[in-house]
């Protein structure tokens, strides 16, 4: 099968930065496709290099297909959003949105259509002679993905588009962002920091640090089945566990991790309980509240449902969980 999107030993060196440092993937087309990992990680860098903003410094891309070394951003099936939209503050939303087209050529009545036929994909019908500075943040981010859509790209680069927005609002458009990618059937990349965005949204996702990736899966290979430490700790702040106690728990001699949500919380007399410790540290989250506990040295997190009965600072408990919780990883990085 054709790929959307391969890049086969590609690196962006800056200097001495490796932004980049030998990175092979494969985007399918249609896929909702995540990148993930820290800041400085090399993602925005990734992006950049598949839209032809970068060159690599070595190593080949190519798009459905085509190599695209030296095909300018512009003559690429692809489109990108960026963090801050980059509209036009003169220009009206309409003008804004068929601006691609213009530069194409495509005649005034044609452009039109197109644009306003993208602003209902983003639900914009009728907004079209506002300015960018008459709308609200979430606006003017479907102002850009209207933008982004109109000439109908392949492929959809998107970096951060949700980082401006507050909680409640990137909760909706992460939403629409997912349902418009279906509607549209094009490969969606996406850059994000944000574990919970990757997971909830995403087909597979890319797990970057210091220029690599580290493993790519599903939303739930990288979060239940973590190849490395820092895998296990980026995507959801697990339990990441070191041989020693492993061994002394399992007869293994193994790096393991295991989510908070978990391990369960029992009384310190429970004759089941797996481990015992005490409470050092606890969170009230809502709907769940975070115990840190002290097992003999080895801090531990369990995510526990909110109720009334919960242990205090200071109080002994016993902790059990299911065997199949706890996973051995295949590396120590
Ligand atoms: P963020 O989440 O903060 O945007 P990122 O994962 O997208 O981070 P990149 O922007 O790709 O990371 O940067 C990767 C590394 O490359 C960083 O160390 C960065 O400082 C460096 N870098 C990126 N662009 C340049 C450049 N034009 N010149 C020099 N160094 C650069």
């Amino acid at each position: 099968m054709t790929q959307a999107v391969s890049l086969k030993q590609v690196s962006r060196h800056f200097g001495t930065v490796r932004a980049i440092d030998d990175v092979d993937l494969e985007v399918a087309p249609g896929e909702f496709f995540a990148m993930l990992g820290p800041s400085g990680s090399g993602k925005t860098t990734c992006l950049r290099l598949i839209a032809g903003f970068e060159q690599p410094s070595s190593g080949h891309i190519s798009i459905f297909g085509e190599a695209v070394e030296g095909v300018p951003p512009y003559r690429r099936n692809v489109n990108t959003v960026f963090q801050d939209y980059a509209l036009f503050p003169h220009m009206n939303v309409r003008d804004n949105v068929a601006f691609s087209l213009m530069l194409r050529k495509v005649e005034r009545a044609e452009r039109y259509r197109a644009a306003e036929a993208a602003l209902e994909m983003v639900r914009l019908s009728g907004y079209g002679d506002r300015r960018p500075g008459q709308l609200s943040g979430g606006q003017r981010q479907r102002v850009a993905l209207a933008r982004a859509i109109v000439n109908k790209p392949r492929v959809l680069l998107l970096d951060e588009p949700l980082g401006a927005l507050d909680l409640k609002l990137r909760e909706q458009m992460q939403e629409e962002l997912k349902a418009l990618q279906k509607q549209l059937g094009i490969t969606f990349i996406f850059v994000t920091h944000d574990q919970g965005e990757a997971l909830s949204m995403a087909d597979r996702v890319a797990v970057f640090n210091t220029g690599r990736i580290m493993q790519v899966g599903t939303p739930e290979d990288i979060y239940r089945r973590p190849k490395t430490r820092f895998v296990a700790d980026f995507v959801g702040s697990s339990n990441v566990l070191p041989p020693g106690f492993v061994e002394a728990l399992t007869g293994t001699r193994r790096w393991a991790s295991l989510r908070p949500e978990a391990v369960t919380v029992t009384r310190a007399a429970d004759a089941m309980a797996h481990l015992r410790g005490t409470i050092v540290a606890r969170s009230y989250m809502g709907s769940t509240t975070r115990l840190g506990i002290d097992l003999n040295g080895q801090r531990l997190t369990a995510v526990v449902a909110a109720s009334d009965e919960l242990p205090q600072e200071g109080d002994g408990v016993g902790l059990t969980f299911a065997s199949e919780a706890l996973h051995f990883m295949e590396s120590e990085a």
